[in-house]
Parts: structure tokens; C-alpha cells; sequence
């Protein structure tokens, strides 16, 4: 597929312009500014303990299972913290999205995927599918923050990264959108490539954040719809009041 190939050449690009340019990512923390020790990543042990979680490790989250209600085949959802200026996790997840630090999304979802490695959280489940960026917009961007929590994910559990889903049209980010679009957003947007290789599969369909679970919920009626012997959990890094 040309666009894959491009969205290849584009990263590549991404990171020979990093090394030529000395980028060196910080090591200090990206909330509080402090100088990382030994063994810490992205954010100090002092913020991780404070940052605002959402406890609802591997149970089903109420407040966004509203949303799914009547869609079969979602079995669990898991949102490490919750997304607010306060505690600076909104800045966090747009550095990960925006500021060219796809490794703050890779080191996230390895942490979170640590915690939940603790419980039952990953049983059953057979593989990874980030939600998919436009490939012109990830080719512009240079890569996608949600590939980068599927893999830091997938370093953690061993579970493989599918590239099953596509997005056929570019979609607006939730975080940027009017509350009427993102009621609109329809799974149209979203497109399932061989899903025969999805039956019998339950799959984790892994976001950054989820706002009103709109986005979510049409990746996931996209895959159950291609596939109605798939079933579907989800994560996200961050939750939205
Ligand atoms: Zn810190």
C-alpha cells in the first residue's frame, strides 16, 4: 500500500532529523521539571504517585459503559488517569500528541501496562489495534502517539500490534472538536482490512484519551461490524471527566 510505504518514509524521516539535529530527550520529569534518577522514565515517581487515576483497573468503567450500551462484544475497559489541566496530565498527553515526543505515549502505556500485568486485565486477549491516524496526517506528524501505547503495551505483555483498522477519512482529534461533532463521528470513518484474520479474536483497541468515547465506540462498532466473532476490550491512557 503506497500510503503505508509513506507513512514509513515519514517516520524514518522523523528520526534521521532527530539524531542530525542532536535531539536528546529530556531526563527530566514532564510534569514537575525535576531531574529523573535512575530507572525513571518520562515522569518522576513523585508525579506518578500523584497523578489523578482512574481506579477501575480491569473492572468496567460505568461512566463510559453507558455509551456502549447494546454494543456487543466489549468485555473490559481500563483508563490509566484522568485527563485535567490540573494535574498536568492534559499537558502530558498533548506533548505525546503534538511536540514530536511519541516516547511520553510509549513509556505511559508501559507503566500503566506494568500495573495491570499485576491483575487479570490482559487475559484472554489476542492482540493490540490502535486507533489509526489518516495515514497524510501521520505522514505530516510523523507518527502516531496511539501505535506508540499499542507498542509500549506490546513490550510489556508480549501481545502483537495489528494494523487490522484504517481510518479512510482524516478525523478532527476529540480533544479539538465542538461537543455536536463529536457526537457526530460515525465508524464509517474507520475501516477493517482482512477481517477474517479478527474471528473468534478479542482484541484491545487502545486510544490516548477519551473525551466522550466517541471515537472509541465507532473503532470498536467498525471492528464488530467487519467481524461479528470479534470481541473488543479498550484502553486509553487518559479519561475525561
Ligand atoms: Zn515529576
Amino acid at each position: 500500500m503506497v500510503e503505508k510505504f509513506i507513512v514509513r518514509i515519514a517516520a524514518s524521516v522523523r528520526r534521521w532529523t532527530d539524531d542530525l539535529l542532536g535531539v536528546i530527550y529530556p531526563h527530566t520529569c514532564e510534569i514537575c521539571g525535576e531531574a529523573l534518577l535512575e530507572g525513571e522514565k518520562v515522569i518522576c515517581l513523585n508525579c506518578l504517585a500523584k497523578i489523578p487515576r482512574k481506579n477501575f483497573h480491569g473492572q468496567f468503567d460505568s461512566s463510559i459503559a453507558m455509551k456502549f450500551a447494546g454494543m456487543a462484544g466489549v468485555r473490559k475497559i481500563a483508563s490509566f488517569f484522568v485527563y485535567n489541566r490540573q494535574g498536568g496530565t492534559a499537558a502530558i498527553i498533548k506533548k505525546a500528541k503534538y511536540a514530536n515526543q511519541p516516547q511520553i505515549a510509549y513509556e505511559l502505556a508501559r507503566i500503566f501496562a506494568s500495573e495491570l500485568q499485576t491483575g487479570d486485565f490482559f487475559d484472554g486477549i489476542d492482540g493490540i489495534i490502535p486507533i489509526p491516524m489518516h495515514w497524510f496526517k501521520q505522514a505530516l506528524r510523523g507518527y502516531n502517539q496511539c501505535e506508540e501505547i499499542a507498542h509500549g503495551i506490546s513490550d510489556v505483555t508480549g501481545l502483537p500490534v495489528l494494523d487490522n483498522l484504517i481510518t479512510v477519512r482524516p478525523h478532527k482529534t476529540q480533544t479539538r472538536k465542538s461537543a455536536d461533532e463529536r457526537k457526530s463521528l460515525d465508524s464509517s470513518i474507520f475501516k477493517v482490512i482482512a477481517p477474517e484474520e479478527l474471528a473468534g479474536k478479542h482484541v484491545l483497541v487502545v486510544d490516548d484519551v477519551i473525551t466522550t468515547g466517541s471515537t472509541i465506540s465507532a473503532a470498536c462498532n467498525a471492528i464488530i461490524q467487519a467481524q461479528p466473532l470479534a470481541t473488543v476490550s479498550i484502553l486509553s491512557l487518559a479519561k475525561a471527566h
